[in-house]
Protein backbone atom coordinates (compact mmCIF):
# COMPACT_ATOMS: atom_id res chain seq x y z
CA UNK A 1 0.00 0.00 0.00
CA UNK A 2 1.02 3.38 -0.67
CA UNK A 3 2.38 5.53 2.38
CA UNK A 4 0.95 8.58 3.12
CA UNK A 5 2.34 10.51 5.64
CA UNK A 6 0.84 14.00 6.75
CA UNK A 7 3.38 16.14 7.94
CA UNK A 8 1.77 20.06 7.04
CA UNK A 9 -0.36 20.21 10.21
CA UNK A 10 0.67 23.91 10.60
CA UNK A 11 -1.16 24.46 7.09
CA UNK A 12 -4.69 22.52 8.09
CA UNK A 13 -5.18 19.52 10.23
CA UNK A 14 -7.22 16.30 9.81
CA UNK A 15 -11.43 16.66 11.25
CA UNK A 16 -11.24 14.63 13.96
CA UNK A 17 -14.20 11.74 13.19
CA UNK A 18 -15.73 12.94 16.95
CA UNK A 19 -16.34 16.65 15.66
CA UNK A 20 -17.28 15.40 12.47
CA UNK A 21 -20.33 13.09 14.19
CA UNK A 22 -21.22 16.15 16.51
CA UNK A 23 -21.54 18.22 13.18
CA UNK A 24 -23.39 16.39 11.46
CA UNK A 25 -27.25 16.98 12.98
CA UNK A 26 -26.50 20.78 12.61
CA UNK A 27 -25.91 20.06 8.65
CA UNK A 28 -29.22 18.40 8.55
CA UNK A 29 -32.47 17.65 10.96
CA UNK A 30 -31.34 21.06 13.26
CA UNK A 31 -30.94 23.59 10.39
CA UNK A 32 -32.20 26.24 12.03
CA UNK A 33 -31.43 29.92 12.52
CA UNK A 34 -29.62 30.59 15.73
CA UNK A 35 -31.46 33.38 15.74
CA UNK A 36 -34.51 32.66 15.29
CA UNK A 37 -37.41 33.07 18.02
CA UNK A 38 -38.89 29.52 18.12
CA UNK A 39 -38.55 26.59 19.93
CA UNK A 40 -36.39 24.56 16.80
CA UNK A 41 -33.84 27.55 16.76
CA UNK A 42 -33.28 27.03 20.27
CA UNK A 43 -31.48 24.02 19.96
CA UNK A 44 -29.32 25.60 17.75
CA UNK A 45 -28.76 28.29 19.63
CA UNK A 46 -27.87 26.13 22.79
CA UNK A 47 -24.89 24.89 20.98
CA UNK A 48 -23.77 27.81 19.99
CA UNK A 49 -23.84 28.89 23.17
CA UNK A 50 -22.28 25.28 24.86
CA UNK A 51 -19.09 25.84 22.25
CA UNK A 52 -18.69 29.28 23.10
CA UNK A 53 -18.39 28.10 26.95
CA UNK A 54 -16.10 25.44 25.82
CA UNK A 55 -13.61 27.59 23.90
CA UNK A 56 -14.05 30.30 26.86
CA UNK A 57 -12.79 27.91 29.48
CA UNK A 58 -10.12 26.74 27.26
CA UNK A 59 -8.32 30.44 27.61
CA UNK A 60 -9.71 31.44 30.88
CA UNK A 61 -12.22 33.82 29.51
CA UNK A 62 -16.03 34.53 29.66
CA UNK A 63 -18.17 33.30 27.54
CA UNK A 64 -19.48 37.07 26.53
CA UNK A 65 -15.80 37.35 25.59
CA UNK A 66 -15.65 34.93 22.52
CA UNK A 67 -16.83 36.46 18.64
CA UNK A 68 -17.27 34.04 16.20
CA UNK A 69 -15.30 34.61 12.74
CA UNK A 70 -14.64 32.98 9.91
CA UNK A 71 -10.97 32.24 10.69
CA UNK A 72 -7.89 33.50 11.50
CA UNK A 73 -7.47 36.00 8.76
CA UNK A 74 -10.79 37.29 9.88
CA UNK A 75 -10.16 37.44 13.32
CA UNK A 76 -6.64 39.64 12.68
CA UNK A 77 -8.04 41.85 10.28
CA UNK A 78 -11.80 42.18 12.65
CA UNK A 79 -9.23 43.11 15.60
CA UNK A 80 -6.46 45.30 13.97
CA UNK A 81 -9.63 47.42 11.96
CA UNK A 82 -11.44 47.55 14.72
CA UNK A 83 -8.93 49.20 16.91
CA UNK A 84 -8.06 51.38 14.43
CA UNK A 85 -11.63 52.49 13.57
CA UNK A 86 -11.60 53.54 17.10
CA UNK A 87 -9.53 56.77 16.35
CA UNK A 88 -12.32 57.92 14.00
CA UNK A 89 -10.71 60.74 11.20
CA UNK A 90 -7.20 60.35 13.52
CA UNK A 91 -4.54 58.42 13.38
CA UNK A 92 -2.35 56.23 15.85
CA UNK A 93 0.55 54.03 16.17
CA UNK A 94 0.38 50.22 15.64
CA UNK A 95 3.35 47.96 16.87
CA UNK A 96 3.80 44.26 15.54
CA UNK A 97 6.58 42.01 14.14
CA UNK A 98 8.53 41.53 11.61
CA UNK A 99 7.59 37.50 11.42
CA UNK A 100 3.68 37.78 11.49
CA UNK A 101 1.42 36.35 9.29
CA UNK A 102 0.45 38.04 6.13
CA UNK A 103 -3.07 38.71 8.00
CA UNK A 104 -1.81 40.94 10.38
CA UNK A 105 1.32 42.14 8.09
CA UNK A 106 -0.96 43.18 4.73
CA UNK A 107 -3.70 44.78 7.20
CA UNK A 108 -0.76 46.79 8.90
CA UNK A 109 -0.27 47.99 5.55
CA UNK A 110 -3.56 48.45 4.72
CA UNK A 111 -3.93 50.94 7.77
CA UNK A 112 -0.28 52.34 6.93
CA UNK A 113 -1.83 53.24 3.63
CA UNK A 114 -4.60 54.93 5.92
CA UNK A 115 -2.28 57.10 7.73
CA UNK A 116 -1.16 54.64 10.76
CA UNK A 117 2.23 54.63 11.80
CA UNK A 118 3.41 51.16 12.02
CA UNK A 119 6.68 49.40 13.69
CA UNK A 120 7.74 46.35 12.41
CA UNK A 121 10.06 44.64 14.99
CA UNK A 122 12.74 42.53 14.56
CA UNK A 123 13.99 39.45 15.52
CA UNK A 124 16.54 37.43 17.66
CA UNK A 125 18.08 34.48 15.76
CA UNK A 126 15.70 32.23 17.70
CA UNK A 127 12.67 34.27 16.31
CA UNK A 128 12.02 36.51 19.60
CA UNK A 129 11.39 40.01 19.84
CA UNK A 130 13.81 42.21 22.14
CA UNK A 131 11.42 43.39 24.81
CA UNK A 132 13.53 46.77 25.47
CA UNK A 133 13.31 47.31 22.30
CA UNK A 134 9.13 46.80 22.71
CA UNK A 135 8.95 49.06 25.18
CA UNK A 136 11.05 51.68 23.69
CA UNK A 137 9.09 51.73 20.48
CA UNK A 138 5.76 52.79 22.45
CA UNK A 139 4.75 56.65 21.88
CA UNK A 140 1.85 58.75 22.95
CA UNK A 141 -0.33 57.76 20.44
CA UNK A 142 0.38 54.02 20.14
CA UNK A 143 -2.96 52.41 20.13
CA UNK A 144 -2.13 48.45 19.49
CA UNK A 145 0.20 46.08 19.96
CA UNK A 146 0.07 42.72 18.07
CA UNK A 147 2.26 39.78 18.42
CA UNK A 148 2.19 36.88 17.33
CA UNK A 149 1.76 33.69 20.34
CA UNK A 150 3.66 31.63 18.00
CA UNK A 151 5.06 31.96 14.66
CA UNK A 152 4.09 29.37 12.27
CA UNK A 153 6.65 28.18 10.26
CA UNK A 154 9.16 28.13 12.87
CA UNK A 155 7.58 28.16 16.06
CA UNK A 156 9.18 30.25 17.73
CA UNK A 157 6.47 30.87 20.98
CA UNK A 158 7.05 34.56 22.20
CA UNK A 159 7.48 35.98 26.14
CA UNK A 160 3.94 36.66 25.87
CA UNK A 161 3.17 37.23 29.11
CA UNK A 162 6.13 39.96 29.32
CA UNK A 163 4.58 41.52 25.81
CA UNK A 164 1.36 41.76 27.95
CA UNK A 165 2.51 43.30 30.75
CA UNK A 166 4.71 45.81 28.66
CA UNK A 167 1.09 46.95 26.69
CA UNK A 168 -0.40 47.21 30.11
CA UNK A 169 1.78 49.42 31.97
CA UNK A 170 1.79 51.98 28.72
CA UNK A 171 -2.22 51.48 28.24
CA UNK A 172 -1.83 49.63 25.01
CA UNK A 173 -4.39 47.61 23.68
CA UNK A 174 -2.63 43.60 23.18
CA UNK A 175 -3.31 41.29 20.38
CA UNK A 176 -2.07 38.11 19.80
CA UNK A 177 -2.63 35.83 17.07
CA UNK A 178 -2.70 32.40 18.37
CA UNK A 179 -3.69 30.57 15.37
CA UNK A 180 -0.35 28.48 16.28
CA UNK A 181 -1.07 28.05 19.32
CA UNK A 182 -4.60 27.64 20.80
CA UNK A 183 -5.17 24.01 20.89
CA UNK A 184 -1.78 23.25 21.19
CA UNK A 185 -0.50 24.44 24.38
CA UNK A 186 -1.48 26.43 27.57
CA UNK A 187 -3.17 30.03 27.17
CA UNK A 188 -4.16 31.84 29.98
CA UNK A 189 -5.90 35.92 28.38
CA UNK A 190 -5.75 36.76 32.19
CA UNK A 191 -2.40 35.79 33.35
CA UNK A 192 -0.93 36.65 29.76
CA UNK A 193 -2.65 40.64 29.86
CA UNK A 194 -4.02 39.66 26.15
CA UNK A 195 -7.05 41.72 25.19
CA UNK A 196 -7.57 40.38 21.82
CA UNK A 197 -6.84 36.88 20.55
CA UNK A 198 -7.12 35.06 17.14
CA UNK A 199 -7.78 31.51 16.53
CA UNK A 200 -8.70 29.02 13.66
CA UNK A 201 -10.70 25.88 14.15
CA UNK A 202 -8.47 23.94 11.12
CA UNK A 203 -5.53 24.14 12.89
CA UNK A 204 -6.72 22.04 15.86
CA UNK A 205 -8.47 19.15 14.24
CA UNK A 206 -11.75 21.33 13.63
CA UNK A 207 -13.61 22.67 10.48
CA UNK A 208 -12.37 25.12 8.23
CA UNK A 209 -13.90 28.82 7.90
CA UNK A 210 -14.64 28.86 11.49
CA UNK A 211 -12.61 30.99 13.92
CA UNK A 212 -12.90 33.25 16.99
CA UNK A 213 -11.78 36.39 18.49
CA UNK A 214 -11.57 36.92 21.84
CA UNK A 215 -12.11 40.68 23.32
CA UNK A 216 -11.74 41.59 26.73
CA UNK A 217 -14.80 42.78 27.96
CA UNK A 218 -14.26 46.60 28.48
CA UNK A 219 -11.78 47.02 25.28
CA UNK A 220 -13.98 49.52 23.71
CA UNK A 221 -14.27 48.90 19.74
CA UNK A 222 -17.21 49.20 17.93
CA UNK A 223 -18.60 46.27 15.06
CA UNK A 224 -16.25 45.09 12.40
CA UNK A 225 -19.20 43.54 10.47
CA UNK A 226 -22.28 45.73 9.83
CA UNK A 227 -25.60 43.84 9.67
CA UNK A 228 -27.79 42.05 11.78
CA UNK A 229 -27.09 42.13 15.83
CA UNK A 230 -25.18 38.57 15.84
CA UNK A 231 -22.52 38.53 18.15
CA UNK A 232 -23.39 41.28 20.47
CA UNK A 233 -24.05 43.61 17.49
CA UNK A 234 -20.15 43.23 16.51
CA UNK A 235 -19.96 40.36 14.25
CA UNK A 236 -22.78 40.13 11.69
CA UNK A 237 -24.00 37.47 9.65
CA UNK A 238 -26.12 34.47 10.29
CA UNK A 239 -24.04 32.01 12.71
CA UNK A 240 -22.11 28.98 11.06
CA UNK A 241 -23.97 26.73 13.77
CA UNK A 242 -22.16 23.07 12.67
CA UNK A 243 -18.49 25.05 12.02
CA UNK A 244 -19.11 26.45 15.64
CA UNK A 245 -20.79 23.21 17.18
CA UNK A 246 -17.13 21.34 15.83
CA UNK A 247 -14.76 24.35 16.87
CA UNK A 248 -16.65 23.52 19.94
CA UNK A 249 -15.33 19.90 20.07
CA UNK A 250 -12.05 20.28 19.06
CA UNK A 251 -11.55 22.69 21.56
CA UNK A 252 -13.10 19.77 24.18
CA UNK A 253 -11.01 17.76 22.60
CA UNK A 254 -7.51 19.65 22.47
CA UNK A 255 -8.16 20.43 26.16
CA UNK A 256 -9.02 17.24 27.38
CA UNK A 257 -5.79 15.92 26.02
CA UNK A 258 -3.28 18.77 25.99
CA UNK A 259 -1.13 18.21 28.45
CA UNK A 260 -0.54 14.46 27.06
CA UNK A 261 -0.09 15.81 24.01
CA UNK A 262 2.42 18.48 24.58
CA UNK A 263 4.77 15.30 26.44
CA UNK A 264 4.05 13.20 23.27
CA UNK A 265 4.67 15.76 20.62
CA UNK A 266 7.65 17.32 22.28
CA UNK A 267 9.26 13.52 22.20
CA UNK A 268 8.88 13.13 18.53
CA UNK A 269 9.48 16.69 17.73
CA UNK A 270 12.81 16.02 19.13
CA UNK A 271 13.26 12.32 18.20
CA UNK A 272 12.73 13.75 14.59
CA UNK A 273 15.13 16.90 14.63
CA UNK A 274 18.02 14.24 16.18
CA UNK A 275 17.49 12.40 13.53
CA UNK A 276 17.69 14.97 10.69
CA UNK A 277 20.88 16.16 12.23
CA UNK A 278 22.10 12.59 12.86
CA UNK A 279 21.13 11.18 9.39
CA UNK A 280 22.08 14.44 7.08
CA UNK A 281 25.16 16.07 7.57
CA UNK A 282 24.64 19.79 6.44
CA UNK A 283 21.75 20.08 8.41
CA UNK A 284 20.70 22.98 10.88
CA UNK A 285 17.53 23.63 12.55
CA UNK A 286 15.87 27.31 12.27
CA UNK A 287 14.20 28.52 14.99
CA UNK A 288 14.45 28.65 18.93
CA UNK A 289 15.39 24.70 20.20
CA UNK A 290 13.69 25.69 23.62
CA UNK A 291 10.35 28.42 23.57
CA UNK A 292 9.07 26.36 20.48
CA UNK A 293 5.51 24.59 19.60
CA UNK A 294 5.82 21.13 20.16
CA UNK A 295 4.47 20.28 16.60
CA UNK A 296 7.00 22.33 14.60
CA UNK A 297 10.32 21.10 12.78
CA UNK A 298 11.62 23.49 10.33
CA UNK A 299 15.35 22.62 9.06
CA UNK A 300 18.00 24.27 6.50
CA UNK A 301 19.30 21.38 4.20
CA UNK A 302 22.17 22.95 2.76
CA UNK A 303 22.66 22.97 -1.30
CA UNK A 304 19.06 21.44 -1.03
CA UNK A 305 16.27 23.42 -2.28
CA UNK A 306 13.29 22.83 -0.53
CA UNK A 307 10.99 22.93 -3.19
CA UNK A 308 12.81 20.24 -5.03
CA UNK A 309 12.90 18.41 -1.61
CA UNK A 310 9.38 18.81 -1.38
CA UNK A 311 8.12 17.10 -4.80
CA UNK A 312 11.05 14.35 -4.24
CA UNK A 313 8.66 13.64 -0.71
CA UNK A 314 5.33 14.05 -2.28
CA UNK A 315 6.40 11.05 -4.66
CA UNK A 316 7.19 9.09 -1.68
CA UNK A 317 4.24 10.04 0.03
CA UNK A 318 5.06 12.74 2.40
CA UNK A 319 3.54 15.90 2.61
CA UNK A 320 5.36 19.04 4.30
CA UNK A 321 5.70 22.69 3.38
CA UNK A 322 8.18 24.91 2.41
CA UNK A 323 9.45 28.40 3.73
CA UNK A 324 8.78 30.64 0.44
CA UNK A 325 5.98 31.75 -0.75
CA UNK A 326 5.10 31.95 -5.01
CA UNK A 327 4.73 36.47 -5.66
CA UNK A 328 4.53 37.13 -9.37
CA UNK A 329 5.62 33.50 -10.83
CA UNK A 330 8.99 33.54 -8.77
CA UNK A 331 9.62 32.03 -5.34
CA UNK A 332 10.84 34.40 -2.70
CA UNK A 333 12.50 33.39 0.44
CA UNK A 334 10.12 33.17 3.81
CA UNK A 335 10.44 36.86 5.31
CA UNK A 336 10.63 34.88 8.77
CA UNK A 337 13.52 32.90 7.37
CA UNK A 338 15.07 36.31 6.35
CA UNK A 339 14.15 37.89 9.88
CA UNK A 340 16.13 35.36 11.87
CA UNK A 341 19.24 36.08 9.70
CA UNK A 342 19.35 33.38 7.43
CA UNK A 343 20.47 34.04 3.81
CA UNK A 344 18.26 33.81 0.45
CA UNK A 345 19.85 30.84 0.04
CA UNK A 346 19.69 29.04 3.22
CA UNK A 347 16.28 30.09 3.67
CA UNK A 348 15.44 28.61 -0.13
CA UNK A 349 16.92 25.39 1.35
CA UNK A 350 14.71 25.11 4.00
CA UNK A 351 11.61 22.75 5.08
CA UNK A 352 8.85 22.46 7.49
CA UNK A 353 7.71 19.29 9.23
CA UNK A 354 4.50 19.88 11.22
CA UNK A 355 3.64 16.65 13.04
CA UNK A 356 0.35 16.16 14.94
CA UNK A 357 -0.86 13.65 17.40
CA UNK A 358 -1.29 11.31 14.86
CA UNK A 359 1.90 10.96 13.65
CA UNK A 360 4.01 7.92 14.71
CA UNK A 361 7.74 7.33 14.99
CA UNK A 362 7.66 5.10 12.26
CA UNK A 363 6.32 8.09 10.10
CA UNK A 364 9.40 9.90 11.11
CA UNK A 365 12.15 7.12 10.29
CA UNK A 366 10.14 6.29 6.76
CA UNK A 367 10.58 10.32 6.13
CA UNK A 368 14.27 10.73 7.55
CA UNK A 369 15.27 7.51 5.13
CA UNK A 370 13.50 9.57 2.18
CA UNK A 371 15.16 12.94 3.16
CA UNK A 372 18.49 11.47 3.22
CA UNK A 373 18.58 9.71 -0.09
CA UNK A 374 17.23 13.08 -2.08
CA UNK A 375 19.32 15.25 -0.19
CA UNK A 376 22.50 13.25 -1.08
CA UNK A 377 21.07 12.79 -4.51
CA UNK A 378 20.37 16.41 -4.71
CA UNK A 379 24.12 17.22 -3.74
CA UNK A 380 25.25 14.84 -6.23
CA UNK A 381 23.73 16.79 -8.54
CA UNK A 382 21.26 13.33 -9.56
N1 LIG B 1 -2.28 33.50 11.49
C1 LIG B 1 -1.41 32.48 11.51
C2 LIG B 1 -0.24 32.52 12.44
C3 LIG B 1 -1.59 31.38 10.67
O1 LIG B 1 -0.72 30.38 10.68
C4 LIG B 1 -2.71 31.37 9.80
C5 LIG B 1 -2.91 30.26 8.85
O2 LIG B 1 -1.99 29.66 8.36
C6 LIG B 1 -3.61 32.45 9.83
C7 LIG B 1 -3.35 33.50 10.69
C8 LIG B 1 -4.82 32.49 8.96
O3 LIG B 1 -5.80 31.60 9.46
P1 LIG B 1 -7.01 31.09 8.54
O4 LIG B 1 -6.43 30.07 7.62
O5 LIG B 1 -7.99 30.48 9.49
O6 LIG B 1 -7.57 32.27 7.85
Amino acid sequence: MERHVYLDNAATTMLWDKVYEKMKPYFMEEYANASSAYSFAQRSRNAVEDARVVIADAINASSSEIYFTSGGTESDNNALKAVADTMGDRHGHIITTSIEHHAILNTCEYLENKGFRVTRLGVDADGKINLKELEDAVCDDTILISVMFANNEIGTIQPIKKIGEIAHRHNVIFHTDAVQAFGHINIDVKECNIDMLSASAHKFHGPKGIGFLYVRNGIKIGAYMHGGAQERHRRAGTLNVPGIVGMGEATRIAMENLNEEIIYQTRLRDYFIEKIMENIPGSTLNGSNIDRLPGNINVCLEHALGETVLIMLDRKGIYCSVGSACTSGAMDASHVLIAIGMSKEMARSSIRFSISSATTMDDVDYTVENLKEIVENLRNGD
